[in-house]
């Protein structure tokens, strides 16, 4: 999520003088280097059209765990295409923009962002586990405009200071790449805040890393004084696996309710089949299919789209064949509009 050479691009020290969580000591380890993470897939990086460039630009974060569910020696992987520069991000495309969806114009305070009534997003940190190619956010100037850098007063002032919201959504980067007591930092300065009703985590963390969720986070999840919903995202049903599933249990058992948000991405889960399997694995996992996103127009992600009228059959196809608790809403985010447009 943050580009390249940002001084928050590691991971923040754990608190204290502890050895730090396993997780963190797993996200340290994450592959960087495009070389190696091909090496580890025994491909060619000459003959895939591999950019030092694009990494340069936005750098490649992959954590190992992640890693061991591509495939060994395809190049076509579903997981690999998620997170590998490649020369394509380099071609400037006409309608494609640094800031894809509006958040510049909806800023609402220092790390708040506000699109929708009764929302407000808090921009909890630019930091992920994961670097997504396809990011909206790629290009987003973290350094200015996270909450947490200024010690969370100005943002939780600015959403204290607004009756209508009653709902706080963290998000980022991925708000829970934060430590746990820095959680709980924000969550007990929301405390304060007393029209509010319900809390939202944006987060890819719990696929990517599924070790995050160690008992201090679900510890921290439970005692929240607010109902919880946790909203994943995973675009291929072979992100889940055993760990993850653990994972989501013990969201589950926290009191969470997971919802799953996907991108509609070319060459990862652009047919019906892979839909569909996606949709009948989160749910296997306990994670209900909330949001089908169309790609979001930001530079460097063009190589992702697909046409709207390919996006509406898909979608068709998939409301024939599942159950309709398994089909997600096929969205676009428009700039300006009152919330997610449907297609
Ligand atoms: S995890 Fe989410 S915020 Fe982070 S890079 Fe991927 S899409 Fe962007």
């Amino acid at each position: 999520m943050i580009p390249a050479a940002h001084p928050l691009s590691h991971p923040a020290p754990s608190q204290g003088g502890d050895a730090p969580p396993r997780w963190q000591a797993l996200w340290r380890e994450a592959v960087r280097d495009p070389r190696e993470l091909l090496g580890l897939l025994g491909l060619d990086p000459d003959a895939l059209g591999m950019s030092d460039a694009a990494a340069a630009q936005f750098p490649l974060r992959v954590p190992r765990g992640f890693v061991a569910r591509m495939r060994h020696g395809d190049p076509a992987d579903p997981l690999l295409r998620q997170v590998l520069p490649l020369d394509a991000e380099m071609r400037p495309m006409p309608g494609f923009s640094l800031d894809a969806v509006g958040d510049g114009a909806a800023k609402a305070g220092h790390g708040v962002i506000r699109k929708y009534r009764g929302r407000a997003l808090l921009i909890a940190t630019g930091s992920c586990a994961i670097n997504c190619r396809y990011c909206f956010r790629r290009h987003f100037p973290y350094a200015e405009e996270t909450a947490a850098a200024a010690g969370w007063r100005e943002a939780v002032a600015a959403i204290a200071a607004d009756p209508d919201i009653d709902e706080v959504i963290l998000s980022g980067g991925d708000p829970w790449s934060l430590a746990t007591p820095k959680l709980a930092e924000l969550t007990d300065a929301l405390k304060g805040v007393p029209q509010l009703k319900r809390l939202r985590v944006h987060t890819r963390l719990p696929v990517v890393l599924p070790e995050r969720v160690d008992a201090a986070l679900t510890e921290w999840l439970a005692a929240l004084p607010w109902p919880v919903a946790v909203v994943l995202h995973a675009n291929h049903a072979r992100e889940f696996d055993a760990a993850v599933d653990a994972a989501m249990r013990r969201l589950r058992e926290a009191g969470a309710s997971l919802l799953n948000q996907a991108v509609l991405l070319r060459g990862v889960n652009d047919s019906v089949e892979a839909l569909a399997a996606l949709s009948e694995r989160s749910y296997a996992a306990g994670v209900l299919p909330y949001y089908l996103h169309q790609l979001d127009r930001v530079q460097g992600a063009a190589h992702f789209e697909v046409a709207d009228e390919q996006a509406l059959a898909l979608h068709r196809a998939l409301a024939a064949r599942l159950s309709g608790y398994l089909v997600p809403k096929l969205v676009r985010e428009v700039a300006g509009d009152p919330g997610k447009r449907p297609l």
